[in-house]
């Protein structure tokens, strides 16, 4: 080891920047994160350290280095863009003993900047000696996305109770034992989800005995349309920390990988028409679990508020005194729209998108088929494949033009996606004749054409070939399928 770790002591410590460029900069929106007193020195500086100087969180001497701006300097940093002139503090800084660093040249540093992960109080430094700063910038990505954004208010809260804790509890295994309770369990993740009034809750409890029933909560996590990589930090963490799944059909199997190995799965996919948990049963289930004192992950495809039936669970939770949080997921629309490149508003053209359902418990769904016929209008259909005709003869009836552009999904982020470009005349036959069965976004209002960018080559377009009849009019012969030239 060359380079050796430590944490320095800057509160209050004056640090010196040498050079007012880019550079420069960047090592002074570090310094800002302590409560150091800095001083910039430079002929000229950036835009963003005049207004640091201007609302007094620098101080800027605007000329050039002298040796005298050393004094009573804790930390040097060169960073002036000329190598002379950096070797020339770095000689001055070291002559005086001042540990010094100078941008992308160790040979002129006493100390070299980590790679920082900021957590504070909680700081990660990782270091790999200047062999290979891409391998510590991988490392610090882990890290940011494996550590929750509150993890440094944990460390807070731990630091206030060191006082209380020790007076409630003056054994000293018993103490470890409460914190170790405490900085794993339920409390931690009362901190965490940024629950406070529940977690002095918990806390008051443990430092009473400790014997109190845990509370479980249910967290609704969004779990995007398929692709795991479009889950979110928070939907991560959370999956890591639940003892239950209860899982939607719509959900991808591989999502369950980030979940923790040893929770306990409870399948309550709903197959259209198919064999169903009731909604009343999956709430009764949520209720159950978490009743018991368990972390439930409620996994719902897309976004928990798209669709989800998200509101049944959260009244029924909430009736029974259960905490819920809802983690936002990707919806399906969006994610559909991203995969085939497909905008869902335009500026000046399409400024208002909606989201239909294509299907209702009784079948038909009564939906302002009116306004959806307009010619401004652009929406996605949800779970509308298996009514496709209803959707083309309602549209059609209430005015719509039969050429209106429709862009269909299946499947989407998933590696059996498929995309067709149809139009609203063709729509029957393009879900029929395509054989689409699996889940389903329908687009309709929306193409590339409108929004002035290409149509993808994977989207294959579907329409009927017409051929003019004998009597002049147009007659429908085969289905046509095109891939995309
Ligand atoms: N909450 C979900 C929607 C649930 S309703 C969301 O926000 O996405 C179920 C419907 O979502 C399906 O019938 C289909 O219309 C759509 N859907 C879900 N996953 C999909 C996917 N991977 N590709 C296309 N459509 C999908």
């Amino acid at each position: 080891m060359k380079y050796f770790p430590i944490f320095a002591d800057l509160e209050a410590a004056h640090v010196l920047v040498v050079g007012g460029g880019e550079q420069a900069t960047q090592k002074v929106r570090l310094l800002l994160k302590t409560d150091a007193q800095i001083t910039v020195v430079a002929e000229s500086v950036t835009d963003e350290l005049q207004e640091l100087e201007d609302t007094n969180a620098i101080w800027i001497v605007l000329r050039t280095f002298l040796v005298r701006d050393l004094e009573g300097q804790r930390l040097v940093y060169a960073a002036t863009g000329d190598r002379a002139l950096d070797a020339q503090v770095s000689r001055a800084a070291r002559a005086r003993g001042i540990p010094v660093n100078v941008v992308d040249a160790p040979e002129l540093s006493t100390f070299i900047m980590p790679a920082i992960v900021d957590r504070a109080p909680v700081t990660v430094a990782i270091g790999t000696e200047g062999a290979a700063p891409v391998l510590a910038r991988e490392i610090k990505s882990r890290l940011e996305t494996w550590l929750p954004a509150n993890f440094g208010r944990l460390a807070e809260r731990a630091q206030a109770l060191r006082g209380v804790v020790a007076r409630s509890v003056p054994e000293p295994r018993a103490r470890r034992r409460l914190w170790e309770r405490l900085l794993n369990g339920s409390f931690r993740r009362a901190i965490l989800r940024g629950a406070e009034v529940d977690a002095a809750r918990i806390l008051a409890s443990e430092l009473q005995g400790g014997d109190a029933p845990a509370m479980g909560h249910v967290v609704l996590i969004g779990c995007g349309p398929g692709d795991p990589d479009l889950l979110t930090l928070k939907a991560v963490q959370h999956l890591q920390e639940a003892d239950v799944l209860v899982v939607d059909r719509l959900v991808n199997p591989a999502i369950l990988e980030y979940a923790r190995r040893d929770a306990e799965r409870i399948f309550v996919g709903k197959t259209p028409r198919g064999p169903a948990t009731s909604q009343a049963e999956i709430n009764r289930i949520l209720v159950r679990e978490a009743s018991a004192g368990k972390i439930v992950a409620r996994l719902k495809g897309g976004d928990p508020f798209i669709f989800g039936r998200a509101a049944e669970e959260m009244a029924a939770l909430q009736a029974a005194g259960i905490g819920v949080e809802v983690v936002p997921g990707v919806t399906a629309a969006h994610a559909c729209a991203a995969r085939v490149g497909l905008p869902v508003t335009l500026r000046e053209r399409v400024r208002q998108f909606s989201v239909v359902t294509g299907a209702t418990a009784d079948g038909a769904p009564d939906l302002d088929w009116q306004a959806l016929a307009l010619p401004a209008a652009a929406f996605a259909v949800y779970m509308g494949v298996g009514n496709a005709p209803l959707l083309r003869g309602e549209l059609l009836g209430a005015g719509a033009d039969p050429q209106t552009p429709v862009v269909i999904v299946e499947n989407g982020t998933r590696t059996d996606e498929r995309a067709f470009a149809t139009t609203l005349a063709d729509l029957t036959d393009c879900v029929a004749d395509q054989g689409i069965t699996g889940p389903a976004v329908i687009f309709v209002g929306l193409d590339w054409d409108s929004a002035g960018v290409c149509r993808p080559q994977a989207v294959t377009v579907h329409r009927r070939r017409r051929q003019p009849a004998k009597d002049g009019a147009h007659a429908d012969l085969t289905a046509n399928t095109e891939a995309t030239p």
